[in-house]
């Protein structure tokens, strides 16, 4: 099964991603977890990142596109994967399109989580995101990139009919239960 998980921050694309990586066996690969484990580990990557990240704006399509090719070049990755804060703009999408096409492995569905913005927000702000007016403007930028350079992905995946919506308000488990339910239809390809 090889899958992206597109929705708002705050959608609880996260913790769903968890069971679905359980449950079907395939890596998670979240490019956010990645960057941070580099600003962590002060790689060259990470001190590029920090900044950009701290101000919710996007990382450069270049070095996030590098990254992910480096990460879906891993042995573990032959079973599928699920790809969770990645692609965020059409260059992006388009960079995973020819990876994937170079190797013949097409992606199998894109989840979309469906929530509405006011619902969201709050959810980032609750986990405790955004405090102070630094924090909080960059919980504001986040989802102006969203708006902006994510969400058109969603035609774009729409027109290859890759999409599958889930309802994303609700208890993680009922959650749980309409992702478990969309992808029990997935036709997975080889
Ligand atoms: P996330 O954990 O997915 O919300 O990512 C945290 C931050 O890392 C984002 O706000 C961006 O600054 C950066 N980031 C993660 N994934 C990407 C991506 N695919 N493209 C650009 N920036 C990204």
């Amino acid at each position: 099964m090889r899958l992206v998980i597109l929705g708002p921050p705050g959608a609880g694309k996260g913790t769903q991603a968890a069971f679905i990586t359980d449950d079907y066996n395939i890596p998670h690969v979240s490019t956010g977890e990645i960057l941070r484990d580099n600003v962590v580990r002060r790689t060259a990557l990470g001190r590029q990142a920090s900044q950009i990240m701290n101000r919710g704006d996007l990382v450069p399509d270049g070095v996030i596109n590098d990254m992910v090719a480096q990460r879906l070049a891993e042995p573990d990755t032959a079973n599928g994967f699920l790809l969770d804060g990645y692609p965020r703009t059409v260059n992006q999408a388009q960079a995973l399109d020819a990876l994937l096409a170079e190797r013949s492995t097409p992606l199998d569905v894109v989840l979309r989580f469906v929530v509405a913005l006011e619902q969201a927000e709050p959810r980032i702000l609750g986990r405790g995101e955004g405090r102070g007016d630094d924090a909080a403007a960059a919980v504001k930028r986040r989802f102006e990139e969203y708006n902006n350079k994510t969400k058109p992905l969603e035609g774009f995946y729409a027109q290859r009919g890759l999409v599958r919506d889930v309802d994303a308000v609700g208890s993680v488990e009922e959650v749980r239960e309409r992702v478990a339910k969309v992808l029990s239809g997935v036709e997975v390809g080889s």
